[in-house]
């Protein structure tokens, strides 16, 4: 296959041709005491973080952990540091003997290139806002940081890199926008042909050469189908490197422990109080990555999963057996999950389900309650909040005020305007990167739902080039 040349933004790439032809096995184990990842269903050898971020999920069907969990020391000053720089300090222990670790500080610098903001609220009450990014939502974090990690440590010397991936609607977007920024690894974006919003829409079709959006005459179900067909396909395999850029990749969760260190020590710090989280809970990649903040000693109390009406995981908080669920569809569509796979993760960190339930709760919040919460966000919290946002904020005011809270705003209204702007009777003023885009070409192709489709029009293009 051709070779991958990378000419966007310079950034330090570890690893060399020649370190490539010893192979990786004999370049990584050179470190001592490597921080390893091993699978959640414990069939596999552990892998390095190069290996897990290059696989996205082990070999098991499992989702990759940590070996074990490093000690970090939290120094009393780390509440001045700067975004980037904290999540480099947090962060280092597990890339450490990794040939990533050499790039790490860089990947942060780039990667986390627009602001977290931590807001506050009357009666005890933050709000992180993660939604600054170029795609106005939390996703942005993860699949910049993705993106630049794949960058590198993909083998130059191997076939074409594709990411390849199915979307509901935020995902594709937050990764063609990192993907396309960061690199020029070529991306495929499946997603339902008529089932997302408009903006969303634009938001994984705007992206020109780089990014091909296929609008996929079936559901969401369908383009996952034809994803999981292209990864167990010879012919694919054979013709590109795929890379999967999916929310199970640890290399999207590692970036997101990162603000939850950030913002509970700044409000720590501030009110001198310990916080506790309200996260919009969907696959529950978020909610992992706040479990794993708090493991590794930032201050942080409590923490509530907010759901919306997919239910699987208050249910098993109360009652103390897993059985997921179908998908019902409901107002805040990124969290319509029925059998979260970051599940796995959750239970192996708490096997014993009355330990997370010390600190932790699971809710459910209807689409009448996130409309409510909405339509009185400007009186109550002087606030527009999104559709996930309101699932957090529902839950805060049924909560009593002796803990500090902060909830997590997943999304900027913006994107879901056609449910927010009739319920607070006014306009909402857009961000500015979703005004950039919103007068780009936009152009896709629409494929019926089988991986043939997608295999002969790729052809085309690939010879075109
Ligand atoms: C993806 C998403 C969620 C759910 O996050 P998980 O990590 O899947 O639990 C919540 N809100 C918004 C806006 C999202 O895009």
């Amino acid at each position: 296959g051709k070779s991958f040349k990378s000419n966007k933004k310079f950034i330090f790439i570890p690893w060399n041709k020649d370190q490539w032809k010893l192979g990786f096995d004999n370049f990584v184990s050179r470190g001592p005491s490597n921080m390893r990842f091993i699978s959640t269903r414990g069939k596999i050898k552990s892998a390095s973080l190069t290996e897990a971020i290059l696989h996205g999920l082990a070999s098991d069907g499992g989702l990759f952990v940590p070996e074990f969990w490093p000690s970090l020391t939290i120094e009393k000053d780390w509440h001045q540091l700067s975004f980037s720089e904290l999540a480099y300090r947090t962060l280092i222990p597990f890339f450490q003997n990794d040939p990533l670790g050499l790039a790490l500080e860089e990947i942060c610098n780039e990667a986390f290139n627009f602001p977290v903001v931590l807001k506050y609220l009357p009666n005890n009450t933050a709000v992180l806002e993660l939604f600054h990014g170029p795609t106005c939502a939390f996703k942005d974090f993860g699949a910049r940081f993705l993106a630049l990690c794949l960058k590198s440590v993909l083998n130059p010397l191997s076939r074409q890199p594709m990411v390849l991936v199915a979307t509901s609607g935020d995902t594709g977007g937050a990764v063609a926008s990192a993907f396309s920024e960061c690199t020029d690894i070529p991306v495929t974006i499946l997603y339902p042909k008529g089932m997302i919003s408009g903006r969303q829409e634009i938001q994984l079709t705007s992206w020109g050469q780089q990014v091909h959006a296929f609008a996929v005459r079936g559901s969401f179900d369908h383009c996952q189908k034809i994803v999981k067909e292209a990864f167990a396909s010879e012919w694919w395999q054979k013709n590109f490197q795929l890379i999967s850029a999916n929310s199970i990749n640890i290399g999207r969760l590692f970036p997101q422990m990162a603000y939850y260190a950030y913002a509970s020590l700044q409000f720590q710090h501030r009110h001198k109080k310990t916080p506790g989280f309200i996260i919009p809970s969907g696959n529950l990649g978020n909610s992992v990555a706040a479990l794993w903040a708090r493991k590794m000693g930032f201050p942080i109390k409590k923490i509530i999963f907010a759901h919306n009406m997919n239910k699987s995981v208050p249910n098993y908080f109360s009652s103390g057996s897993w059985t997921p669920l179908p998908t019902v569809s409901t107002l805040a569509n990124a969290m319509d999950v029925g059998n979260p796979s970051n599940i796995e993760r959750v239970n192996h960190l708490f096997p014993d389900l009355t330990e997370l339930k010390k600190f932790a709760s699971a809710q459910s919040v209807s689409d009448d309650e996130i409309q409510e919460c909405i339509r009185h966000g400007k009186k109550t919290w002087g606030q527009i909040w999104c559709p996930h946002t309101a699932t957090a904020v529902f839950l805060r005011e049924q909560m009593l005020q002796n803990i500090p809270w902060i909830i997590v705003a997943t999304a900027h209204p913006a994107k879901f305007e056609t449910i927010v702007e009739p319920l607070i009777g006014e306009k909402i003023p857009l961000p500015k990167s979703l005004e950039r885009i919103l007068h780009l070409p936009c152009s896709s192709t629409e494929i019926k739902p089988t991986l043939g489709d997608l295999t002969a029009d790729l052809t085309k293009r690939v010879k075109a080039i």
